[in-house]
């Protein structure tokens, strides 16, 4: 059953039933003031018909004197005259308006008038010498007149009985059966019509009773009727304005619970911009407030998801570009932290990793809120480094996770990953994530390494740590290239060991090695970053500087000799050391040269004038010593 369905059949139940309930009750008090009312009447009725009908008798009574005294009637009765008795009652009966004679248990019989007639008086008939002629009764009021009279005095209907004869009656269509016996007042079904009637016995001729009905109409006052019909408008009115109310509250509940249902839906469809409208205070009206506040939280909640899907995207195509493009490694531990910051829901977190190989751990990344939980993080930092994997540490409230960074050989830490957030405590799917990204981690920085290291040796000479002739080739081009757009001077400076080829012949080719290896040294410490130290060929060696003129060159170079003649290299064999000396020319752009060729050509030249002057010796491309 619906709700509607139940909230109607409520509605009809708490008004309908009481309605009847009160309707059936007011109705039967109606109807049993009806017969109180029509019994009142009746007993009203019925005293006047007792009363009328003592009138009749006492009027008759003092006939019955005249009649007992009759002396012609007397004399007939002694002397046993029937008929003559007979005679005189007749006359008396026309002279003195009398209804009927009746005389009874003496020797002569007489009845004389009316059969109907009623309210007799009774007399004992006796004669002058004392002999009994019998009981005398006589009557002055006939049936028909008295009802007349009752009725002319009461307006009720009358219906006069004696011995299962009608005598007379106002009730058109009355049957002797629908009279009912004397006592209390009934109710009385004539010619379809219901009636009140009671019945009072009164005596009649010979000892016979004159049964004297009254009538009134059950519904008959109309004062009756339209109490009636007051009580129903009275309750139809109710009835109506119950419904239209009941009606009316059961509208206002639906619409409400309407707008509950359509908002609900409308949620169930994702739309959580609309609100339920709330009005008053009462109870649905919280229920609408709990309802837009449930409505709000969801849509909090949502739009929470969406920005975590939408900080799970950006990790994901940060970590993508991570492996798709060539990044150093604190580029790359930079993009693992934050990754495993928003990974993790974490307020901060921070990687540390070697500055070089053997050096402790230092932090190299920090994305978040760190300072203040900076040693739980330690912590657990510590934790993770003692066992080589993961650890946690907790205070107050904060909670710190971290994870090694392992290398492909046992025991082998390339850095530290960690995170710390306030608030809940790390779960299993926490340490998967981080233990994950270590993982990830730790290859990707080892991929780096051994790529670093690839380019490294791609421009590297071994021997000497400086650029090999390859490099020193794009380094000139690009120099040169550069100097001319910046409208810039650059400068190369050529070195060759003096007398090498002794020091290799006298000492062996190892010992020739390491001398060239730290002459290449002091030229690289003369650099600066933006300089290229290369290894020429052989022993020779090379120094591209740029925005430098030929004087800036010189100086350098000057600087580089005599650190190199100053040079103590030690044997080997540990018997002593030795000392070598250099010869260096420079060249400029664009003072002695016009090209990255002419410019090499134009060093080598100055170069070789350094030797033939004598070694040891700076010389510059424009002769100057
Ligand atoms: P000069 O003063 O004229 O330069 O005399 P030099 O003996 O140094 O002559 P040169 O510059 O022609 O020297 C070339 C020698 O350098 C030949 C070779 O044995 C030696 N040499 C070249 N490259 C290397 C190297 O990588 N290691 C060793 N040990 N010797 C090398
Ligand atoms: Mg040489
Ligand atoms: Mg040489």
């Amino acid at each position: 059953m619906s709700f509607r369905a139940r909230l109607t059949l409520f509605f009809v139940l708490i008004v309908i039933v009481p309605m009847l309930s009160v309707a059936i009750v007011l109705f039967r008090l109606i109807s049993d003031n009806e017969t109180g009312k029509a019994d009142a009447g009746l007993r009203v009725t019925s005293r006047v018909a007792v009363r009328l009908y003592e009138e009749a008798r006492a009027e008759a009574d003092e006939v019955v004197a005249a009649v007992g005294t009759d002396r012609r009637l007397a004399a007939a009765l002694r002397d046993r005259r029937e008929a003559a008795a007979q005679a005189r009652a007749r006359a008396l009966l026309a002279a003195r308006e009398i209804e009927r004679i009746e005389l009874t248990g003496g020797d002569v019989e007489l009845a004389a008038g009316s059969p109907d007639a009623i309210a007799p008086t009774e007399r004992t008939l006796v004669g002058a010498g004392g002999e009994r002629f019998g009981t005398l009764a006589v009557s002055v009021t006939g049936a028909a007149a008295y009802a007349r009279e009752l009725r002319a005095a009461t307006g009720a209907d009358v219906a006069v009985t004696a011995g299962g004869r009608i005598l007379a009656t106002t009730v058109a269509g009355l049957e002797p059966a629908d009279v009912p016996a004397a006592g209390t007042a009934v109710d009385v079904d004539v010619g379809g019509e219901s009636r009140r009637a009671v019945t009072v016995d009164e005596p009649g001729f010979g000892g016979r009773t004159v049964a004297v009905t009254v009538f009134v109409d059950e519904a008959g006052a109309g004062a009756v009727t339209r109490s009636r019909w007051l009580a129903a408008g009275i309750l139809v009115g109710f009835l109506v304005l119950a419904l239209t109310f009941a009606v009316a509250v059961s509208r206002s509940l639906q619409a409400q619970i309407g707008s509950f249902l359509a908002a609900a839906r409308r949620i169930a469809s994702g739309d959580f911009s609309t609100e339920v409208t709330t009005t008053g205070r009462d109870e649905f009206a919280e229920l609408g407030a709990e309802f837009n506040k449930m409505s709000h939280q969801l849509a909090a909640r949502l739009e929470d998801l969406r920005q975590e899907r939408a900080r799970l995207e950006t990790s994901l195509r940060r970590i993508g570009e991570t492996f798709a493009s060539n990044l150093d490694r604190d580029a790359l531990l930079e993009i693992v932290v934050r990754t495993a910051v928003d990974g993790l829901g974490a307020d901060g977190g921070r990687a540390n990793a070697r500055p070089a190989p053997g050096r402790p751990l230092q932090e190299v990344v920090r994305a978040g809120e760190v300072d203040a939980r900076l040693e739980t993080l330690r912590r657990a930092e510590a934790g993770a480094l003692a066992g080589g994997g993961a650890a946690e540490a907790s205070d107050d409230g904060a909670h710190a996770l971290a994870h090694a960074l392992s290398g492909t050989e046992p025991g082998e830490l390339l850095g530290m990953l960690s995170v710390v957030r306030a608030g809940a405590p790390f779960e299993d799917r926490d340490r998967e994530l981080l233990s994950y990204l270590a993982g990830s981690a730790s290859v990707s920085i080892q991929n780096v390494a051994l790529h670093e290291a690839v380019q490294r040796q791609a421009v590297t000479d071994e021997l000497t740590g400086l650029f090999n002739h390859r490099r020193f080739q794009e380094a000139i081009v690009a120099e040169v290239e550069r100097a001319r757009r910046f409208g810039q001077p650059m400068s190369l400076v050529m070195l060759d060991i003096d007398h090498f080829k002794r020091v290799n012949d006298t000492h062996g080719h190892q010992q020739g090695d390491r001398v060239l290896a730290e002459v290449a040294r002091v030229l690289r410490d003369r650099s600066r970053e933006i300089d290229a130290p290369a290894r020429y060929g052989g022993e020779e060696l090379a120094l591209v500087v740029p925005q430098t003129d030929a004087e800036g060159a010189y100086q350098l170079a000057e600087r580089v000799r005599q650190e190199v003649e100053a040079l103590e290299i030690p044997l080997l064999d540990g018997s002593g050391s030795i000392r070598v000396t250099a010869s260096l020319g420079v060249a400029s752009l664009p003072a002695d040269a016009e090209d990255g060729g002419g410019l090499i050509a134009a060093a080598d030249a100055a170069l070789y004038a350094a030797k033939r002057a004598g070694r040891n010796k700076t010389v510059r491309a424009d002769g100057k010593v």
